[in-house]
């Protein structure tokens, strides 16, 4: 299974700046280490052209130049600098690359970063420059319309279960009934002001194993009634887990490993590519984020397998699927 990093575009941070930066850098040193089946790659640089699918033009221009006004700079929450705009880019470069990949056969595949889901078109907020899973969508549809023009519009699932709201998200996509909204949040968290997504499911303080499984168990059931995508893009935060300082919810391990194998079946099982991001993680102990996330790799790399040691028979689905939504879909 291939996925994608920059974390090498360290950001020069304040120090006791509360961003955990660190974790990327660490999360790719165990896997290399404990997890040889996830191929590691750099990931490449969005461009303007492609940020401008989601961005607008005088909002990319200023991040590039360092020009942002102080209080937009402020709401991002990290200082301006060349290697901060720089892994913005790769960022949703990794995204991107992940999503091409998972459609192009493997099934699965990842952004070791990601996730940024608090960036609107026009500002950034809460840690997140860029929008990658937006921008990665909209490219996705873009070059499934060259690719195959018959088909129809590459239609997206955005299952966004960082514990915040993806409010950057739901707003760029409120008009676009090709790509599907749905966020899995703690109602008393950030953002305080949330944006309508096609699916918001809110939880309480505390919220436990239990009660999170049967809530995403339903989101995935009301998704499935209203929606039929062609790729899943999977905010996969570990900002859920009981070790937080954050997230205000009590997902142990095993919860949120089932979370990820819940998500992941979800979509082998109908034979969706899917593409995961990190998203949030702030653990009071670093290494139980990294644990978790450790975890939605090793579950991946187990969904990844399915795909690639049964590419005949998963071929097979894949298109008869296709065949009967294409049959479905003629006037
Ligand atoms: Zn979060």
């Amino acid at each position: 299974m291939q996925a994608f990093y920059a974390d090498h575009f360290v950001l020069p941070l304040p120090e006791g700046h509360r961003f955990p930066m660190a974790k990327y850098a660490r999360l790719r040193e165990r896997l290399a280490r404990e997890l040889p089946q996830v191929e590691l790659r750099e990931a490449e640089p969005a461009s303007d052209g492609e940020l401008a699918l989601v961005h607008t033009p005088t909002y990319i221009d200023a991040v590039r130049t360092g020009t942002l006004a102080p209080v937009a700079q402020r709401e991002i929450g990290f200082p301006w600098s060349p290697a901060m705009a720089e892994r913005a880019r790769r960022s949703v470069g990794a995204t991107v690359q992940a999503c091409r990949r998972a459609l192009g056969g493997a099934g699965l595949a990842a952004n070791l970063a990601g996730g940024t889901h608090h960036a609107y078109a026009d500002k950034g907020s809460g840690f997140c420059v860029f929008n990658d899973a937006a921008v990665a969508a909209r490219l996705m549809q873009a070059e499934h319309a060259r690719a195959h023009r018959a088909r129809g519009m590459l239609r997206v699932a955005i299952v966004d279960l960082d514990v915040h709201q993806g409010n950057g998200t739901a707003k760029i996509f409120a008009q676009d009934d090709s790509v599907f909204t749905l966020s899995l949040h703690g109602a008393k968290n950030f953002p305080f002001r949330k944006e309508p997504s096609d699916l918001d499911v809110e939880l309480p303080d505390g919220c436990g194993d239990a009660e999170y499984l049967e809530a995403l168990e339903r989101a995935l059931e009301e998704l499935e009634r209203r929606f039929d995508p062609g790729l899943v893009i999977y905010l996969a935060g570990a900002d859920p887990h009981e070790g937080d300082r954050l997230g205000r919810l009590k997902l142990t391990f095993d919860g949120m490993e089932a979370r990820d194998r819940r998500v992941m079946d979800w979509a082998w099982t109908r034979r969706l590519p899917l593409a995961f991001v990190m998203a949030g993680g702030y653990g009071t102990d670093m290494e139980a984020t990294v644990q978790v996330q450790m975890n939605t790799y090793r579950t991946a790399v187990e969904y990844q397998a399915r795909w690639h040691t049964a590419p005949t028979a998963a071929m097979t689905a894949a298109t008869a699927r296709e065949a009967t939504r294409w049959h479905n879909a003629a006037p």
